[in-house]
């Protein structure tokens, strides 16, 4: 079956399931070249098996809320892929979570953690219960809650899940405290725990701050420097306050964060007071718009950042936050890079119109894999129990982000895909992901 087929088949079989299909259709567009270099994969159905996972789990979460009233989530385990290692993946807890979410978010992270380099496979978990508005003690009671479910389909050297949006540190940490009680086992069965009880030096730091030094050899590729270049940020959590402090770290000119509320603009930029404020801000569940009464700048009710101008952009946020409109405004406002924080955060015809106009882009799968990378050390970390310093994985991060660059840029070279010096980052970083993927299972045969 060729790859035509089988995004057909895919957009038959789960025309429910959008967000799925999506990110399926950018994958294949992309490996086409490598596909026909390699007749083994077709021959072995390689990409017909990789659109299936392993397994969905699916299972019911009750918890009880501070009134005593039952409440009802549902909660998923995706088990997409362990070719190259144990499933790895965050979980996320938001309203909009279903199967077409984590189900493209496991998609992507296979490659994703292939890039890496490291030992990881690819999954993703979560739920539709919504943290927001929730106090303390029901956030706690749902974290046992999920976990009491979870603990029966997740193991250190099977699966082992992190956060995502709406899982932090805070929840991990009472997942970890659940599945201990649970088990009676003292494993690294979940990553992103606190420093202190297993977790790993950076592993807070690391997806924006991976996210940024992406984009230093994408700026080094062309001969530039983050150095003074204006930079507009989405989203005000992990990733976006990360990737906005690193960028300023760096000499950048940091405008904008946003949330689900508005876009704030500080046309001085950020500096570290400040995103130190934005962090307790959002630690505290309070207000970005109270930046404006503290720091000045402006404060856009409802609307996204990308009406500003400046020189890169970072969509740190979630999927789909950027359509064809925005990335219009994008390519008129003068951005020359943009840099995917967040997993798919610009549609289809949004990539086609950046692509279009020559903006460098890098995928999330290539760009925030700093992430997971830091995840897969916080694992052999916890292996062989010794911690390395905050500088050894800043080390280490630096080095398996300028890797994911070097490879992906050599691959699109490779595949011609380079166009007069504009690196196809996103095929090259489909082509190297899903080899690695790809050359396992033909290895394996057809088990997997
Ligand atoms: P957080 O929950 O810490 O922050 C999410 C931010 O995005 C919040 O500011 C939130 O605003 C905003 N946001 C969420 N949904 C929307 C929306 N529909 N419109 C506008 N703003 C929105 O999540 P993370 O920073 O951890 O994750 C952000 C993205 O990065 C996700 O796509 C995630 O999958 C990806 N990612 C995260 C990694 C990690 O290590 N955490 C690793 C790799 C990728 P509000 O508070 O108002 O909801």
């Amino acid at each position: 079956m060729s790859i035509n087929q089988a995004i057909k088949k895919v957009e038959e079989r789960y025309a429910h399931q959008p967000e799925f299909v999506q990110a399926v259709k950018e994958v294949a567009l992309t490996i086409a070249p490598l596909y026909d270099a390699h007749p083994e994969y077709e021959k072995l159905k390689i990409f017909e098996r990789l659109v299936e996972p392993d397994r969905v789990i699916a299972f019911r979460v009750n918890w009880e809320n501070d009134k005593g009233e039952v409440q009802v989530n549902r909660g998923w385990r995706v088990q997409f892929c362990n070719a190259l290692g144990p499933y790895k993946g965050g979980l996320r807890f938001h309203p909009t979570v279903n199967q077409s979410v984590l189900k493209f978010l496991g998609f992507e992270q296979i490659f994703k953690n292939a890039l890496t380099g490291l030992p990881i496979g690819g999954g993703k978990g979560g739920s539709d219960f919504d943290p927001k508005g929730k106090s303390e003690s029901e956030i706690r009671r749902f974290c046992y809650a999920f976990m009491r479910e979870l603990h029966h389909y997740i193991s250190k050297d099977m699966d082992v899940p992190a956060g995502d949006i709406g899982v932090g540190g805070r929840e991990v940490s009472y997942m970890y405290a659940m599945y201990k009680n649970l088990t009676h086992e003292y494993s690294g069965v979940l990553t992103g725990k606190g420093v202190g009880f297993g977790g790993s030096l950076m592993r807070t730091e690391a997806t924006g701050y991976g996210a940024v030094y992406f984009l230093e050899n994408m700026l080094k590729a062309q001969n530039e420097s983050i150095e003074g270049k204006v930079v507009l940020v989405s989203g005000a959590g992990n990733v976006s306050l990360h990737a906005a402090e690193k960028a300023c770290m760096l000499g950048a000119k940091v405008v904008t964060v946003s949330d689900s509320q508005g876009t704030l603009y500080d046309e001085k930029g950020l500096d570290q007071e400040k995103i130190n404020w934005l962090k307790k801000q959002k630690d505290q569940s309070k207000p970005l718009s109270e930046y404006i009464e503290v720091y000045g700048g402006e404060w856009f009710a409802g609307q996204k950042p990308w009406h500003i101008k400046g020189d890169i952009a970072i969509p740190s946020a979630t999927q789909n936050e950027v359509n064809e409109e925005d990335a219009k405004l994008m390519v008129d406002n003068g951005i020359k890079y943009v840099v995917e924080g967040a997993n798919m955060p610009l549609t289809a015809e949004a990539i086609d119109h950046i692509r279009d106009n020559r903006v460098h882009y890098a995928p999330g799968k290539a760009a925030n894999a700093g992430g997971v990378a830091v995840s897969a050390l916080e694992m052999s970390q916890n292996s062989v129990r010794q911690y390395k310093t905050f500088e050894q994985i800043d080390e280490r991060l630096k080095n398996i982000m300028k890797n994911i660059h070097d490879c992906a840029a050599e691959a699109s070279e490779t595949y011609n895909q380079t166009d007069n010096g504009y690196v196809d980052y996103m095929a090259g970083s489909n082509i190297v992901g899903f080899k690695r993927v790809a050359d396992a299972l033909v290895a394996y045969g057809f088990l997997n």
